[in-house]
């Protein structure tokens, strides 16, 4: 990994830690007029998976989750420590939505950042209203922990402060023992691993840990004191899913304790028109497109209706199964589907959000 700093953002804190951990270092006048190399965009967006800047950043670190219009959304909040991710895959729509590439973390999210969280989980609290937070938006939530150790920060902050809130990290990396051994655990804490089939994991996520890996590691956040989450996110369809996917399922709900997983999101593959258009130059092999698919209502590219039924259907058997004791959830899907397949009739984004602050509610009460 080659990293780049700002001059503006030497002297913050958290660049002083990586500087400490010698790894060769390059101080740049600004990432913005940092000069890329003359190649089509979709060759910088690798480049640029082995390059972090770390920047001095004039935005916003909190905000609500933009959601999608005319689907059921969660009303979950984003702390935002940067944007870009090591990992590469295939179908990631964070290829698509930054201008220009490479690995960014905020430099002065401790000095800046962490202060305007915590003025929004006070004004939060005096409201007597919970949040649920999670940094893994624009970025995977661990794959640069290594390096910048924000999620360890995080946990440190959450243990302090003691907020009416949970914190939510999502990944597809495996993690050390030694990483859960720093902390004494906390319930309003979850790890969540977006959870795929073996093949979709071989074929379009490169560079991320195995399935096995992932609960593995679920395993030792449990183990640890922690809170699991599950996300089935993307669904891609072929031939063989609707057996695949429940078999993920059932071996989750065989391993883990179902009180110690807060919530397990499904949600099938869905794109905008530019990320077709880069996926195929960079990876022309992938067949995540061979499916027919249809214009959803906010834009994005969908299957038909009929398909991503059959495929929410088969984890039907083994939701049930345990729908007293596991709070699942579609995400971005319409109203129709929230009927058909989980039985929940008028579903809205309200009774979503409420249904995930009871278990937050709950995690909160359980840490005190
Ligand atoms: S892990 Fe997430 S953020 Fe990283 S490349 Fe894959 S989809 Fe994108």
């Amino acid at each position: 990994m080659e990293i780049f700093v700002e001059e503006s953002a030497l002297s913050h804190s958290l660049t002083q830690e990586v500087l400490k951990k010698e790894y060769p270092v390059k101080i740049i006048s600004s990432y913005k007029d940092f000069e890329w190399e003359w190649v089509p965009f979709s060759e910088l967006i690798t480049l640029g998976k082995r390059r972090l800047f770390l920047v001095n950043y004039k935005g916003r670190f909190f905000r609500a989750c933009p959601g999608t219009k005319n689907y059921i959304c969660c009303g979950y909040h984003i702390f935002h420590f940067g944007e870009g991710c090591p990992l590469d895959c295939s179908y990631c729509i964070l290829q698509s939505y930054f201008n220009r590439p490479g690995l960014k973390v905020w430099a002065n999210l401790i000095e800046d950042g962490f202060q305007e969280m915590e003025k929004i989980l006070k004004d939060a609290q005096r409201k007597k209203r919970i949040l649920r937070i999670g940094t893994g938006e624009f970025a995977d939530s661990l794959a640069l922990e290594p390096i910048v150790e924000i999620a360890e920060k995080l946990i440190y902050f959450w243990e302090e402060k003691k907020p009416f809130a949970v914190l939510e990290f999502k990944t597809k990396v495996s993690i050390s023992q030694e990483f859960w051994n720093k902390f004494k655990g906390n319930p309003k804490v979850i790890f969540a691993w977006s959870v795929n089939t073996e093949k979709i994991i071989k074929e379009e996520e490169r560079n991320t840990a195995s399935l096995e890996a992932r609960l593995e590691s679920a395993k030792n956040a449990v183990k640890s004191g922690f809170t699991c989450a599950f996300h089935f996110d993307p669904i891609v369809f072929y031939e063989g899913a609707e057996k695949e996917y429940p078999q993920v399922l059932e071996k989750i709900l065989n391993n883990f304790p179902l009180e110690k997983i807060a919530w397990i999101s499904l949600g099938t593959f869905r794109y905008s028109k530019d990320l077709k258009k880069i996926v195929e130059k960079r990876f022309p092999h992938s067949k995540i497109f061979s499916e027919e698919f249809i214009e959803g209502v906010d834009g994005k590219k969908r299957y038909f209706i009929e398909i991503r039924k059959k495929l929410y259907q088969s984890f039907k058997k083994l939701m049930k199964e345990v729908q007293n004791q596991v709070v699942f959830y579609f995400c971005m899907e319409n109203e129709r589907l929230w009927e058909e397949v989980l039985e929940e009739k008028y579903f809205s984004s309200e009774k979503l959000a409420k249904r995930l602050d009871e278990v937050a509610f709950k995690l909160c009460r359980s840490a005190e």
